[in-house]
C-alpha cells in the first residue's frame, strides 16, 4: 500500500512515523516548506517524546519520506490519511478551510482511486460532504471512499498511544475499506471498534466533551471545598475509588487547556445549536473552565498587592511533556499577573520559545530556581516533573517570601506545613 499523511503537526507526524515503524511505506506530506526541508534533517519542529529518535530510524529504514510536492504526495496514493489542524473560527465553529484545501489538492493530483480516511476531528456530517465535494473534482475514472478514524493521542504521549491506545474507532459503511484498515491497524493488537461515520466523528467529540466535563465537575467541587472545608485530594480520591468513577480526569487545577478540549467543546456546542439543540450542561463546562483559569490570580490578589511584585510562572505548556502553549491556563494567568503589574518570570522545560512569540513581556529565565529567586510569590502552573521535584525548602532559601500558589495541588498539606512555606492551592485549607 502507499500510504500518504497530510499534515505533520502532532498527530500527522505521530501518525506517520506510527505506520512507517510497522513497516509501511509512508509520504508525509505538508504545505510547509520549512517544517519538510526540517523534517528530512531528522529534526521534528515539535517536542512529542521518543519521536525524533523513531522518525530517524524510519528515514534512515527507507520507509518514511517528507515532501511538500502534492504530485509526488498523492499520484500514487491507495491510502491517504487527513491530518491537517481543524482550529476554530471566533464563533467557535470549525475552521475546515485547511481540510477542504487539502482535498482539493488531492482530487488534482490523483491518478489512483483512493481510501481517504480523516484522523482530523471534523463535525458530524463532515465526510460526507468532503465527499460529495471531491467528487466533483476528480478525473473522470478516479472514485475516492471516506472512512472517519479518529485520532485519541494525548500529546506528550503520542508514540505510546499510537502503539497501545485504548482503542481505535473507524467510521465507515464500505465493506473494502473496513477490510482495509482492520488489516493495517491489526498487527497493533489493540481493539477496534467498527461504526457508521456520522457516529464515529460524534465519538471524537463526546468523548472529549466527557473529559472536560469530569475536569470542571472536579473543580466545582474544589471550589466547594475551599469554602466548606473539606479537602478536594481526599474527595476525588475517595471518589476515583468507584469503579464507575474512575480516578483519571479527577484532579482539580487551574482548568483544561491545549489544542483539543477548548475548540472540540465549543464545536459541540455548535454542532448541537445546528440541529437546534440547546446543549446546556456542556456551555456550563466551558463557563466553568473559563473562570477556573482566573482561580489562581484571586487567591493571590486576596492576600498580597501584585502591583511592583517579582513573581515566577513555573510551567507555561497547557500540560507536561509537550511544548503545546495553544489555549493553555498559563497564557491568562500570565495576563492577568502582568495586567496587575506584576513583574512575571517564567520558567518552562520545553514551550518557553512558543511563549515567547505569544507573551513576549514576560522575563524568560533558563531555570525553574533562577525563576524564584527573591521572588515575592511563585505560581505552579504545570506539573512537569522538573518542577514537582523542586524541594519545598528550595523555595524557602531562594524565594524572597516563600508564598506559593499552587494549581495543581503539587505538595502535600503536610508538607507544606512542615516546610514552612505560605501555601495556596485548589480546594484545600490555605497555610499562611
Ligand atoms: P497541527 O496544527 O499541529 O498540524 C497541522 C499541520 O497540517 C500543519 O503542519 C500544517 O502546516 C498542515 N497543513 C495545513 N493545511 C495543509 C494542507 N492543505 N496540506 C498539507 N498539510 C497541511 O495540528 P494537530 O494538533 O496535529 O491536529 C490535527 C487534527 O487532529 C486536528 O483536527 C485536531 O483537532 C486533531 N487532534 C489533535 C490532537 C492533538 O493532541 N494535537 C489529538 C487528537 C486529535
Amino acid at each position: 500500500m502507499h500510504v500518504t499523511v497530510v499534515g505533520t503537526g502532532y498527530v500527522g507526524l505521530v501518525t506517520g512515523v506510527g505506520l512507517a515503524k510497522m513497516g509501511h511505506n509512508v509520504i508525509c506530506m505538508d504545505i510547509d516548506h520549512k517544517k519538510i526541508t526540517a523534517l528530512r534533517q531528522g529534526q521534528i519542529p515539535i517536542y512529542e517524546p521518543g519521536l525524533q529518535e523513531l522518525m530517524i530510524e524510519c528515514l534512515e529504514r527507507g520507509t518514511l519520506q517528507f515532501t511538500s510536492d502534492p504530485s509526488y504526495a498523492y499520484q500514487y496514493a491507495n491510502l491517504i490519511f487527513l491530518a491537517v489542524g481543524t482550529p476554530q473560527h471566533p464563533d467557535g465553529t470549525a475552521n475546515l478551510s485547511y481540510i477542504e484545501s487539502a482535498c482539493d489538492t488531492i482530487a488534482a493530483h490523483l491518478t489512483e482511486s483512493a481510501l481517504i480516511v480523516t484522523k482530523s476531528t471534523v463535525p458530524v456530517g463532515t465526510n460526507e460532504r468532503l465527499r460529495a465535494r471531491m467528487a466533483k473534482r476528480l478525473p473522470t475514472g478516479i472514485e475516492v471512499e471516506f472512512a472517519s478514524n479518529p485520532e485519541f493521542l494525548r500529546e506528550g504521549s503520542g508514540i505510546h498511544d499510537f502503539f497501545h491506545g485504548d482503542r481505535i474507532v473507524i467510521g465507515t459503511e464500505n465493506e473494502k475499506a473496513r477490510l482495509w484498515l482492520q488489516e493495517l491497524y491489526e498487527p497493533l493488537e489493540i481493539p477496534m471498534f467498527f461504526t457508521d461515520v456520522r457516529s464515529s466523528e460524534m465519538i471524537k467529540y463526546a468523548s472529549n466533551a466527557f473529559l472536560a466535563t469530569k475536569i470542571s465537575f472536579i473543580n466545582e467541587i474544589a471550589n466547594i471545598c475551599q469554602k466548606t472545608g473539606a479537602d478536594v485530594e481526599a474527595v476525588a480520591r475517595g471518589m476515583g475509588m468507584d469503579m464507575r468513577i474512575g480516578s483519571q480526569f479527577l484532579k482539580a487545577g487551574v482548568g483544561y487547556g491545549g489544542s483539543c478540549f477548548p475548540k472540540d467543546t465549543n464545536a459541540l456546542v455548535q454542532i448541537a445549536g445546528d440541529v437546534k439543540h440547546d446543549f446546556r450542561l456542556l456551555k456550563a463546562v466551558i463557563e466553568v473552565n473559563n473562570q477556573q483559569q482566573e482561580v489562581l490570580v484571586e487567591m493571590a490578589e486576596n492576600v498580597m498587592m501584585l502591583t511592583g511584585k517579582k513573581v515566577a510562572l513555573l510551567g507555561l505548556s497547557f500540560k507536561p511533556n509537550t511544548d503545546d502553549i495553544r489555549e493553555a491556563p498559563s497564557i491568562v494567568i500570565a495576563k492577568r499577573l502582568l495586567a496587575a503589574g506584576a513583574i512575571v518570570r517564567a520558567y518552562d522545560p520545553q514551550a518557553m520559545g512558543n511563549m515567547k512569540r505569544v507573551l513576549p513581556d514576560l522575563l524568560y529565565t533558563s531555570a525553574a530556581e533562577e525563576a524564584l529567586q527573591d521572588a515575592d510569590a511563585a505560581f505552579l502552573v504545570t506539573e512537569w516533573k522538573e518542577i514537582i521535584h523542586i524541594p519545598l525548602k528550595r523555595y524557602v532559601e531562594l524565594m524572597k517570601t516563600p508564598r506559593i500558589f499552587d494549581g495543581r495541588n503539587v505538595y502535600s498539606l503536610q508538607e507544606a506545613l512542615e516546610a514552612g512555606v505560605e501555601y495556596y492551592s485548589i480546594g484545600r485549607k490555605a497555610i499562611g
